[in-house]
């Protein structure tokens, strides 16, 4: 069991910086946040995973070309944010830090309350 909740421990301008950053890499168009791996188009927006959310796989939403590589740091970035769990609306009191976000959202136990929007879908 964990004790504690992260955000708890958090300075205040330690949290408010936690939540800036969240804003920063908030999709202005779908409103989720976005997760690795970090592309961004020569216009500096960063991509989410939603295919609606740009022109084509290499046009972003603004018309802009897509540049081509990872922002690598950007992952560094968000392994360490904190989230409230998505499943926080259906009872989830969980804190969750940006690199445990995914598996925590599969194994979440308020999760069977509503279908989760899987960002991702494997066609392996
Ligand atoms: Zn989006
Ligand atoms: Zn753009
Ligand atoms: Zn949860």
């Amino acid at each position: 069991m964990a004790s504690g909740n992260v955000f708890t421990q958090l300075r205040p301008c330690h949290a408010q910086m936690n939540e800036y950053v969240k804003k920063l890499i908030t999709c202005p168009y779908c409103q989720v946040y976005v997760t690795p791996p970090y592309r961004q188009c020569s216009e500096g927006h960063l991509l989410c995973s939603n295919p609606e959310c740009r022109k084509s796989d290499t046009i972003c939403f603004c018309g802009r070309p897509i540049i081509d590589f990872e922002i690598k740091r950007m992952k560094l970035i968000y392994d360490m944010l904190c989230f409230s769990c998505e499943y926080e609306k259906n009872g989830c009191k969980a804190v969750i830090r940006g690199k445990d976000l995914e598996s925590h959202l599969l194994n979440c136990e308020y999760k069977n309350r509503t279908e989760p929007l899987s960002p991702r879908r494997s066609s392996v």
